[in-house]
């Protein structure tokens, strides 16, 4: 990643830089030549008309001319050479072709009216040539013919780009060292959280990450402190988990252990004595298997939360069935058992664990009733949920102990929850069941008065 920043600082830094720089020097080039061309080239327009009006070219003779075309050459560093319609130079400021005839293609072009610049990069000389017009008649009487360096242009050019490279191996070099300074600093409390989150992945879960650095860092740390507390506390429930569950099945088994450690230490035991003990072990044996459905039912919920088996059913006939199955229990306890339903829904559900849910709620409504009491369980909806309300006439849960009742193996009155057959799991299989579906659960309860669970579902499964 430090490469990475370096280089993107050293190009962000230096493109730019290199860019411009040799952009400015190429156009200053540019700028400059056509300035002195344009210059020069006024100068002979107005050169011609003075030769036309002194009738130069009819008597080249005239001094101030020739002065004037030789001030102009010293000027510009140059040679002017001035020929007539029949090609004869006239004036050779150089003074080497007086008397000659001239024959130049550019020369040639321009009798025929053609202003001509031409430009030798090689030599660093411009040559012009320009008509000479007759006033009146507009006739083509000569050519002045302009050679000038533009040499010193060039130099000053050639001394800008060895400044301007200097410039740029100086500024490239600081560039350099702030990027590789710079890209220290930006990646520093990356290294930082990478060597936290390695103390973390080691086993230290009991460190904080504490990363100091960019905004956008202490956000990541607070949101890895927000993770390693959540898996603190996972890893917290999961110790007790293990803890309880191997409690809660030890527990009938130590029983099962100390009734037939009590037949076997004792002699001639009566066998109504066995019976009553073989009774109670059978007890255990039922309890412990129990705890064991329950825990499979638990632990295939956790296993089996993606694969949701979701059909359209009837969730008045799965009440109904549920009603059914549970009614002999209701009877034996003379507890009345009323279902109201406002409307049939059709849901799309996971018919099994659903069922699993709402038998749990109906089943300790009945266990934790009153004698002559009454289960009510009702089915309402609207256009995106069902509701289900199973309320009771019961023992009522105490408000303390409302904020638990969802735990693991968590049972408000063990003594009579081990008396009803309760292994107090019940309530958190169910309360995952309705969470798979995308459902809440709600309980209202008050001491000895009666409990009402409320379950709300989604009649279209959000997946
Ligand atoms: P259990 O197997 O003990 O019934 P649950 O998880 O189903 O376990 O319930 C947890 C505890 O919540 C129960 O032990 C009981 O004390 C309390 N409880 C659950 N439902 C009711 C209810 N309808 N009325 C009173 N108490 C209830």
């Amino acid at each position: 990643m430090r490469v990475h920043v370096l280089i993107a600082l050293f190009l962000i830094g230096i493109v730019p830089i290199l860019f411009f720089g040799w952009e400015m020097i190429n156009t200053y080039d540019r700028k400059a030549t056509d300035q002195r061309k344009n210059e020069i080239l006024n100068q002979c327009s107005s050169l011609s008309n003075l030769l036309v009006s002194q009738g130069y070219l009819t008597d080249p003779t005239i001094s101030e001319i020739n002065t004037e075309l030789n001030r102009m050459a010293g000027i510009y560093d140059g040679r002017i050479i001035v020929v007539d319609s029949k090609l004869n130079i006239l004036k050779d400021t150089f003074g080497i072709e007086d008397g000659n005839i001239l024959i130049s293609e550019n020369v040639i072009k321009c009798l025929s009216g053609t202003t001509n610049i031409s430009e030798s990069k090689q030599d660093n000389y411009v040559e012009l040539t320009i008509p000479i017009t007759h006033n009146n008649t507009k006739e083509i009487i000569g050519v002045i013919l302009m050679s000038f360096s533009n040499k010193n242009i060039h130099l000053i050019s050639t001394m800008l780009y060895q400044k301007a490279t200097i410039l740029f191996i100086t500024t490239a070099i600081l560039i350099l060292v702030f990027a590789f300074f710079y890209s220290g600093v930006f990646t520093k409390p990356f290294i930082n959280l990478k060597k936290a989150i390695g103390h973390l992945t080691e086993g230290y879960m009991d460190d904080e990450v504490k990363v100091n650095g960019f905004h956008e860092i202490d956000q990541i740390s607070n949101s890895l402190n927000q993770m390693l507390l959540r898996m603190k506390n996972l890893e917290k429930s999961r110790q007790e988990f293990v803890s309880n569950v191997s409690h809660e099945l030890k527990t009938p088994l130590t029983s099962v252990k100390v009734l037939a450690d009590s037949l076997l230490m004792q002699e001639n035991v009566p066998s109504e004595l066995y019976r009553e003990f073989l009774v109670d072990i059978a007890e255990e044996i039922e309890r412990e298997n129990k705890i064991i459905n329950d825990l499979l039912s638990l632990v295939k919920l956790d296993k089996t939360a993606s694969e949701m088996n979701i059909t359209s059913i009837s969730i008045n006939e799965l009440l109904e069935l549920v009603l059914k199955r549970l009614r002999p229990i209701a009877k034996k306890n003379n507890i009345e058992l009323i279902f109201e339903s406002f409307r049939p829904v059709i849901a799309e559900v996971d018919e099994v664990k659903l069922t699993l849910a709402l038998s749990n709620l109906i089943e300790n409504a009945i266990k934790y009733n009153v004698e002559d009491g009454w289960v009510r369980v009702s089915l309402n909806a609207d256009h995106k949920y069902f509701y289900v309300k199973v309320a009771d006439s019961g023992i009522g849960i105490p408000e303390d102990a409302q904020d638990f009742i969802f735990d693991r193996f968590y049972r408000v009155d063990k003594a009579r929850s081990r008396g009803t057959g309760g292994t107090g799991l019940g309530l958190s299989i169910t309360k995952n069941a309705i969470h798979m579906h995308k459902g809440a659960i709600k309980v209202y309860s008050k001491e000895n008065e009666g409990t009402t669970f409320t379950v709300r579902v989604p009649i279209n499964y959000i997946a």
